[in-house]
C-alpha cells in the first residue's frame, strides 16, 4: 500500500512556483463552457476530471476542453465510492469512462481521479494497471487546497480559501459539475488574477 501511496499526485514540484487549477464532475452544459471562457481569457490551461455519464451527455464540451490545450481525466463514469466496488467494477467504472472520452475527443486520458477523494489498495491497483496516474489535490496537515465549493461558500471565500492556502506546486480542487458552480465561475477570475500577481504560473497536469 505504501508503495501504491507514493504514486498518487498530491502537488507538482514545490520548488517551482507554479499551481495546477483542477475542475472535477463535469462536463457540464452551463458551468464548464463558462469556465472555458474565463480561462481562454487569461490563456491559462488546466485539468479537468470528466464524468464518463457526462462526456456522453455533452461530448461536443468534452472536445471543446481537449481542443483548447487543457487536460482531461478520468473521474469514472458514475462518480460511485470505489472503495465498495470489486476489481470488477472499478475496472467497468475506468473503462467505460475512458471509452467516452475517447469518442469524444480522439484522447486516451492518462489521469484519474477517485470521486470524493476515496481510494483504497484495490482501486490504486486497478488505476495502475490501466496505465493511469491517480491524482488527488494537495493537503497535508498545514493545508488543504479543496476549496469545498461543493459545500456551498461564496465566491469571495473561495478566493480566500486560496489565499490561506496556497503553495508552490499546490494541486487546487475545483468543481464544474455535480451542482450549482454560479459561485465557483464568479471566483475564478479573481482566482487567477491572485495567483499571477503572486508570480504563480498556472499549468495543467500531465
Ligand atoms: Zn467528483
Amino acid at each position: 500500500m505504501l508503495k501504491l501511496l507514493k504514486q498518487v499526485l498530491r502537488h507538482t514540484d514545490y520548488d517551482k512556483r507554479e499551481v495546477a487549477l483542477t475542475f472535477d464532475d463535469g462536463p457540464h452544459a452551463l458551468y464548464t463552457e463558462k469556465i472555458l471562457d474565463i480561462l481562454g481569457e487569461y490563456d491559462i490551461k488546466a485539468t479537468f476530471f470528466l464524468l464518463g455519464e457526462h462526456v456522453r451527455d455533452y461530448p461536443d464540451i468534452a472536445k471543446r476542453i481537449v481542443a483548447e490545450g487543457h487536460t482531461v481525466g478520468n473521474h469514472t463514469y458514475s462518480h460511485p465510492n470505489l472503495t465498495t466496488l470489486t476489481h470488477e467494477e472499478i475496472h467497468d467504472e475506468l473503462t467505460r469512462t475512458e471509452q467516452e472520452i475517447i469518442l469524444a475527443t480522439g484522447i486516451r486520458p492518462k489521469l484519474f481521479r477517485p470521486p470524493y477523494g476515496e481510494f483504497n489498495e484495490l482501486v490504486l491497483q486497478v488505476a495502475g494497471e490501466m496505465n493511469y496516474k491517480t491524482v488527488y489535490w494537495s493537503q497535508d496537515t498545514n493545508r488543504s487546497l479543496d476549496t469545498k465549493d461543493w459545500a456551498g461558500p461564496i465566491a469571495e471565500e473561495i478566493l480566500q480559501h486560496i489565499k490561506n492556502n496556497i503553495c508552490s506546486g499546490g494541486i487546487v480542487l475545483m468543481h464544474d459539475g455535480g451542482g450549482d458552480r454560479t459561485q465557483t465561475t464568479i471566483a475564478l477570475a479573481p482566482i487567477i488574477e491572485f495567483l499571477q500577481n503572486e508570480n504563480f504560473t498556472l499549468v495543467p497536469l500531465h
